[in-house]
């Protein structure tokens, strides 16, 4: 299946199992809003809980808190947000469609890595074992001239970029001669800046008014609250403080199903350090963040850093944690190494002193900070576009079919695990209710009785349920189930009362914490 089929399918499969409907869907939709379903709130609050427990509770000097949307708006004057939170936009005269001047450069310059990916896999393959990369790379003309290419795209690319030149933007896409996906024209606009703010009111008349802002990240929440958790926790530096809230941008173009929406959440970290020591800290948590990625077991060539072509205005280091997702390497997360600027401008903007009093050093300094950021519905993307799997099988009756299957880590999974009368009466049914009723305060369980067990195996396999347990006429007898495997689908016999510690065991987010140690 190619890429893009895959992408198709997946958004149909979320929308089909209750994982993302698009939002006021009866209306026609609203551009770039979705809502979680039944199946998608509980993945949702899972991965939000994966992240949550590994800053809070593997780390003593990791707290968390949770500010409003609504701050006050000078906020996001002090952070740079009304004057420089902006993102360069085109439009293309042909087909009226708006567009990102500068992803439209990153694909681009995609595309070019894709040619030299593709001669490198070909060569791999007619090569075999004795094929060589890096001597490959270095020497093949056409890897050579592409990659000369990508060079000097990519030099004009940062420049245009560092020096917020819009007409050198404008340049490289007319000299690379990129088009327009719909209209295939090259018929463009000047490039301008859109700020991605969305402001509203708030009091009750209009003279008192006062213009807020709805947050883009949830960072400034953290920072304007540094001082009261620093001396109500009385934390010492190092330590950082966590959270976890809505954000919002009006974003220029947002396709891509949940990778870039208008409303969205954000996990971040903001982790206070002794000025000097930043970089250090930076390349720590780079460590520890790319670890907790890889731990979900979607295979280490799938993740990637990305060096960032400029640095935002407040950062002396920056990377991006990229994901193999659909559609190609995509940002995740992203890794800021954020200075002193926030504080500090918070501090002169408020009047307040923003420092910290370190006893070693006998001095007061205003903490750099080193920040995490991710976002919870591009996790969730990343999850269920790794999870997908169309599988050819056999089935019962000895035919072939074809199964999907959300192979989903089991401490994620939505259900943990369905219980199945084999048939509706002779007493199973109840069995069936009274596993449920024990082990329901420790599992999101669900019960299935319609329909052949084949069929309902199915269902849960694209729901992603890492179990099911079979209550037969053996039941009654022995008190055994029978417990099937998703991935493997393999079945075992069982006694019940060791169901809850074979499921717990794999469902633990223990499981995945403990990779996070090595
Ligand atoms: P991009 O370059 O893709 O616009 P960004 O660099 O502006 O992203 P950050 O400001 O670093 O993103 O935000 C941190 C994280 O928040 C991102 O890594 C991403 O996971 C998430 N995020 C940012 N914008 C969106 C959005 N519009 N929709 C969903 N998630 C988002």
């Amino acid at each position: 299946m190619n890429q893009e089929d895959l992408f198709k399918k997946l958004i149909a499969h979320s929308k089909e199992y209750g994982y993302i409907f698009p939002s006021s869907e009866i209306y026609d939709g609203l551009g770039a809003v979705y809502d979680y379903g039944q199946n998608g709130v509980e993945l949702k609050n899972n991965i939000k809980k994966y992240w949550w427990d590994s800053m809070i509770l593997l780390n003593e000097n990791v707290v968390g808190i949770d500010s409003a949307i609504f701050m006050h708006p000078t906020i996001w004057k002090a952070s740079g947000h009304v004057d420089a939170f902006n993102d360069p936009l085109i439009d293309n005269k042909d087909s009226k469609k708006r567009y990102r001047a500068d992803v439209l450069i990153e694909e681009e310059l995609a595309k070019i890595e894709g040619k030299i990916d593709k001669e490198i896999e070909k060569a791999r393959v007619r090569f075999g074992e004795s094929f060589d990369e890096k001597i490959f790379r270095e020497t093949n003309p056409r890897v050579l001239e592409n990659q000369q290419k990508w060079n000097d795209l990519h030099s004009h690319f940062a420049n245009a970029l560092n020096n917020a030149d819009l007409a050198g933007l404008k340049q490289i896409i007319e000299d690379n001669e990129i088009v327009c996906p719909v209209s295939g024209t090259r018929n463009w606009t000047e490039v301008r800046q859109f700020n991605l703010m969305f402001s509203t009111e708030m009091g009750s008349t209009a003279d008192s008014s006062l213009k807020i802002y709805l947050r883009p990240e949830t960072a400034q929440g953290i920072f304007v609250n540094y001082l009261n958790v620093q001396k109500t926790g009385r934390m010492k530096i190092p330590f950082g403080i966590a959270q976890i809230g809505k954000a919002f941008r009006n974003e220029i173009v947002a396709r891509q199903f949940i990778f870039r929406m208008r409303e969205f959440e954000q996990m971040e970290m903001q982790f206070f350090v002794r000025p000097g020591t930043e970089l250090k800290w930076f390349e720590q948590w780079k460590e520890t963040r790319i670890k907790w990625h890889k731990a979900l077991g979607f295979g280490e060539s799938n993740y990637r850093f990305h060096e960032h072509e400029k640095l935002a205005h407040y950062a002396n280091a920056a990377v991006d944690i990229e994901f193999r997702f659909p559609f190609g390497f995509k940002e995740v997360e992203g890794i800021h190494s954020r200075t002193d600027f926030d504080l500090s401008q918070h501090q002169k903007f408020s009047g307040k002193k923003i420092q910290y009093f370190d006893p070693e050093l006998n001095e007061s300094y205003v903490p750099f900070v080193v920040e995490t950021s991710i976002g919870v519905d591009r996790m969730f993307l990343q999850i269920m576009s790794a999870s997908y799997f169309e599988e050819e099988i056999e089935s019962s009756d000895g035919k072939k079919d074809t199964r999907v299957v959300l192979r989903l880590p089991a401490p994620l999974a939505p259900v943990k695990l369905c219980v199945m009368p084999l048939i509706k009466k002779e007493g199973l049914p109840e069995k069936a209710r009274e596993i449920i009723d024990e082990l329901k305060f420790e599992f999101n369980c669900q019960y299935d009785e319609k329909d052949s067990i084949g069929k309902r195996y199915r269902r849960q396999d694209a729901i992603g349920t890492p179990f099911c347990v079979t209550v037969d006429h053996q039941t009654m007898e022995d008190n055994t189930v029978t417990i099937r495997y998703r991935d493997s689908m393999a079945q075992e016999r069982v006694a019940i009362d060791q169901v809850k510690s074979i499921i717990g065991n794999q469902v633990s987010l223990r499981r995945l914490f403990e990779k996070l140690k090595s």
